[in-house]
């Protein structure tokens, strides 16, 4: 370990440390060792001296302490480099930078009590800090330790409070993350390619929090200009195209490069970054606005990296690298969680995405309703009092196979949002077919969700199979990404949504959905193709009590308040209503159970399709009395009779 002349140093000899610095300043002034002369040498061979604002840097190059304090008197002088965090407004911050999360975080960091995984409970990290530590199985805990979340809260108490305990333990771990963590097989944990692009990102805000503290030392800012520079030198190598990674590595290198153009390589790194995300924006984005990825959580995270680094760059008047078409795309993204979304702003949880929590993205909306000038993103933002309403109630995302109906943009609205898209990957699940249904301010029936990412994977893999969504098996196995789009017909009285997914290599899986009078759903689920064996059809309620009558194939939610949701199949000879193991997590590694059950067909040699006639119906009071019989079968396509309590109608659809 090296030794700087104020380093991070086991708390017990911190006393007399203090006492001993303070002697030797009062006898000859600070001593340095020759390790930090050295870094300080490595950090003026990466900087662009030439500069005239760096001349006195340059004439004292000779002598590296002398040259440091001059280059820290620089930093903190220099106005020519905007930042989001604006170091002018410091004083305005007090009481009002961090809200008590980040208090507590922050307070615990002062105590190398820290935060990973944040699923977890935060843990110490020992007196003499191990960034390897490892308190459980989940390597997600170790990974996100070395994002130092916690960092950006102790910056936050920082301005909240004023007081310079967060400074100086903040410089203290920063010096020491730095000593203890170079680029090399030792140390994996700490440089995967997004956290160094997490890093170099989150590092720039906490140079503008902490530079003016007197605790931010020539020491400091060698041990964290090297670091940067080390940062976006090895980000230039990594390259993760097509995926979310691609956007963090390219927004770190973006970050460093604007707010430091003093390094050499800064236009380097900034040309390479802007052109990565160009890039990716056109990859990585559909026609229809969605993140190919198909998670929203990731969706919503790209819309950050993409957006970030250009208003970074309009800042500091680089916005001319970007095309029009680069934000006219971002504003694309953002009504995807306007037309997808449900109505009080919670998320399908299809593949990694969280449902998150009611009017989750009303500062979002507020912020981009001003940026796009977008009255119906004002209307999602203050909840239907200003602005416009959306321009329709059903949307189809078609590339990204994501499609949307809903009753109106009212709270209690009912809502369906169904996915039968491409294979996005990792963060999506082999769920086509499958959707979420929302009526009266309740998730009836949410997606099972992900659960966990590492350390389980037997927990990891039940969340992703296809069986434990609401669409159709054979034999109980995963299905494919074989995603066709054969209709979507939106109307006043009535949408249809014609899907159609190769499932197996013998089995396509033909699923039409009827929204009915905007108030219930008729699902014609048809099994095409020479494959043999058991056909299910699989529905999951959201937690709590169920009522179920294997006579008459219903199935009902029971809730003693607001709404339940009404499933049932029509009879068919040796169908089979079937209980099915049931769960659902909506916050990392938890879990509860949830009722889930399946329509039950055996599939013959001599049958080219099995299918399933399914009425699902939320409902506030009555059980609603609704009864479906197949039509006309000479016309191409799907003919059915409805029967509302005596009330006759004939939906369907011609192809
Ligand atoms: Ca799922």
């Amino acid at each position: 370990m090296r030794n700087y002349a104020v380093g991070k140093f086991k708390k017990q000899f911190r006393p007399y440390f203090f006492l001993i610095v303070t002697l030797i300043f009062f006898r000859v002034g600070p001593v340095y060792s020759s390790q930090f002369l050295n870094d300080t040498e490595k950090l003026l061979s990466r900087i662009d001296l030439s500069a005239n604002e760096l001349e006195k840097v340059k004439q004292l190059s000779s002598s590296p302490d002398k040259a440091a304090a001059e280059l820290l008197d620089y930093f903190r002088k220099r106005n020519s480099v905007k930042h989001f965090i604006d170091r002018s407004q410091k004083e305005n911050f007090l009481g009002k930078a961090a809200g008590e999360k980040d208090l507590e975080m922050a307070d615990n960091a002062l105590n190398h009590i820290f935060v990973g995984q944040s699923a977890y409970p935060p843990y110490f990290c020992g007196d003499n800090i191990d960034w390897g530590t490892r308190p459980v199985a989940d390597n997600e805990w170790v990974w996100q330790l070395n994002r130092m979340y916690f960092w950006n809260a102790m910056a936050k108490a920082y301005w909240h409070t004023g007081d310079e305990k967060y400074a100086r333990e903040w410089c203290a771990q920063l010096v020491d993350w730095t000593v203890k963590n170079t680029n090399d097989n030792d140390h994996k944990y700490a440089w995967r390619s997004i956290e160094a692009g997490i890093r170099g990102h989150s590092w720039t805000e906490l140079f503008q929090y902490f530079i003016d503290s007197p605790n931010f030392t020539p020491e400091v800012l060698v041990a964290f200009l090297n670091s940067m520079f080390d940062h976006a030198d090895y980000l230039m190598t990594v390259y993760r195209s097509k995926s979310n990674w691609g956007l963090m590595e390219a927004e770190g290198m973006a970050f460093i490069a604007i707010t430091f153009p003093e390094f050499k390589d800064a236009v380097k790194w900034r040309t390479e970054a802007f052109r990565r995300l160009n890039n990716e924006i056109n990859l990585q984005v559909y026609p229809d606005g969605h993140q190919r990825e198909l998670a929203i959580g990731y969706h919503l995270g790209c819309i950050n990296w993409f957006l970030r680094t250009f208003e970074l760059a309009k800042m500091n008047q680089l916005e001319n690298m970007f095309p029009p078409s680069y934000l006219k795309t971002i504003e694309l993204m953002c009504e995807v969680p306007m037309k997808l979304g449900h109505p009080d702003g919670t998320n399908a949880q299809f593949g990694d995405a969280w449902a998150g929590s009611p009017g989750q993205h009303t500062k979002r909306y507020l912020e981009w309703a001003e940026k796009f000038k977008r009255d119906d993103f004002l209307f999602l933002a203050t909840n239907g009092e200003k602005g416009q309403e959306p321009d329709s109630t059903a949307y189809a995302l078609p590339e990204s196979g994501l499609y949307s109906m809903r009753s109106s943009w009212d709270n209690d609205a009912i809502c369906l949002v169904l996915k039968c898209g491409p294979d996005g990957g990792g963060h999506c699940q082999p769920d086509n077919g499958t959707f979420e249904l929302f009526a009266g301010g309740r998730n009836l029936m949410p997606d099972a969700g992900s659960f966990i990412y590492s350390g389980d994977p037997e927990g990891r893999r039940w969340f992703r199979q296809t069986k434990v969504h609401q669409t159709l098996t054979l034999n109980g196995e995963n299905s494919k990404y074989a995603p066709k789009l054969v209709l979507w017909q939106p109307g006043e009285k009535l949408d249809i949504l014609v899907v159609e997914n190769q499932s197996y290599e013998n089995l396509a899986h033909r699923r039409s959905v009827f929204f009915v009078d905007k108030r219930y759903f008729v699902i014609v689920d048809e099994a095409i193709g020479t494959a043999t064996g058991t056909v299910d059809v699989h529905f999951q309620l959201a937690p709590g009590k169920v009522s179920i009558n294997s006579e008459d194939l219903s199935v009902n939610s029971d809730f003693s308040d607001g709404w339940n949701v009404h499933v049932k199949a029509n009879t068919q000879k040796d169908i089979q209503l079937l209980k099915e193991e049931g769960q659902v997590s909506f916050l990392y590694t938890k879990k509860e159970p949830r009722p889930a059950f399946c329509y039950s067909l055996e599939k013959l040699q001599n049958q080219d399709k099995v299918r399933f006639v399914t009425l699902v119906a939320p409902y506030e009071s009555e059980v609603p009395d609704i009864k479906i019989q197949f039509g006309n079968s000479e016309i191409p396509g799907l003919q059915l009779n409805v029967n509302e309590g005596g009330v006759r109608k004939e939906i369907g659809y011609s192809l």
